[in-house]
């Protein structure tokens, strides 16, 4: 009898333990990335350990009031997003616990990661000058702050102030030239505008291929992407741009950082910190380069060779990622000082 107790008991306990293990064979994302290769890389990760991975995708802003909203029974697991700002504030939200794992330290320099471990870098992207290689010479190129003066009068487009990449653009000017000089940036870049604020970072090199204005801001990766593109359209349109790394000589290029943090409330933990680590290992940090034309964070992994041949030793600047977040609101007045819309 008392045998017999004992053993339903420890069937009980054991169907309990896989019944936990099977449900938290699982690991879910709120993401803020929108890239195909990310999708890959989670179904290799899939392949290699059978841990599911689920993923919400959303803007980052209501992503993390989706995580403060479902409180203790959020699923979520981990918060990615496009912006080293957007992922301080996301700390600061109190959404965020430090992802202690020392595969983490080791494969990522301590810049490209925050200092308490409540986030960490995925890829790099710089935002740089693309010109026209038929109607400016990069010689005439130098600093973003120079695409404030009246050479380019009528000669640049930009996307609308709404998009976060210029945010943080606009926010590192804050804090390298002061608020002031910044609005003076600003100002001037409107002054020198061939049409209103429009599309996204595609539409403004496609803008220089049709002849529309001379030079733009756009992030490394869609010159990559639009290079290989399966549309011919975005190819042709890539073809007449060339890239140019700004501030070379004084502040250093704009850099920004893609990454991830481990949600507060986090219910399949050990899984998500096994995701990230997958993340950050060299096949998958190549794959990011090789097919989406980002930097790897890992320094020790594969860089795309179309980067390699743009130049990967390029200054960038020496900002601290929370000062995106901490002048994302005098940023953005500026913006709506100066009509950027
Ligand atoms: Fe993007």
């Amino acid at each position: 009898m008392r045998r017999n107790f004992f053993a339903v008991l420890f069937g009980c306990v054991s169907f309990l333990a896989f019944a936990r293990h099977a449900a938290g064979a699982e690991v879910n994302i709120y993401s803020a990335r929108h890239y195909a290769i990310d999708d890959i890389l989670y179904t290799n990760f899939t392949k290699e350990t059978g841990v599911k991975v689920n993923v919400i995708n959303g803007n980052a802003p209501e992503l993390v009031e989706r995580v403060k909203r479902e409180g203790e029974k959020s699923p979520a697991d981990l918060f990615m997003a496009v912006d080293g700002g957007v992922l301080n504030s996301a700390k600061l939200a109190g959404i965020l616990q430090p992802l202690v794992s020392p595969v983490v330290d080791k494969a990522v320099p301590a810049h490209l990661r925050d200092k308490d471990s409540y986030w960490v870098g995925l890829t790099t992207r710089a935002r740089v000058i693309v010109h026209s290689k038929e109607r400016v010479k990069p010689e005439e190129l130098s600093t973003y702050e120079d695409l404030a003066s009246p050479k380019w009068k009528g000669r640049m487009t930009v996307r609308s102030s709404a998009a976060m990449y210029d945010q943080s653009l606009l926010a590192s000017l804050i804090a390298l030239d002061g608020e002031e000089k910044a609005t003076q940036w600003a100002r001037g870049v409107v002054n020198n505008l061939a049409r209103a604020p429009q599309g996204n970072d595609r539409d403004q090199a496609k803008a220089i291929a049709a002849g529309i204005s001379d030079v733009c801001v756009m992030n490394t990766y869609y010159v990559g992407q639009m290079l290989n593109s399966k549309d011919p359209e975005e190819v042709k349109a890539a073809q007449q741009v060339a890239v140019f790394f700004p501030n070379q000589r004084t502040t250093g290029t704009h850099l920004n950082v893609s990454g991830v943090g481990l949600v507060k409330g986090s219910p399949n933990k050990e899984n998500a910190v096994k995701l990230v680590e997958f993340l950050l290992a060299l096949p998958s940090q190549k794959s990011l380069s090789e097919s989406n034309y980002e930097y790897p964070v890992n320094p020790e992994a594969e860089v795309a060779p179309l980067l390699k041949g743009w130049g990967t030793g390029f200054k960038t600047q020496a900002l601290d990622f929370a000062l995106y977040g901490e002048n994302n609101a005098p940023a953005i007045r500026i913006f709506n000082e100066v009509g950027w819309k």
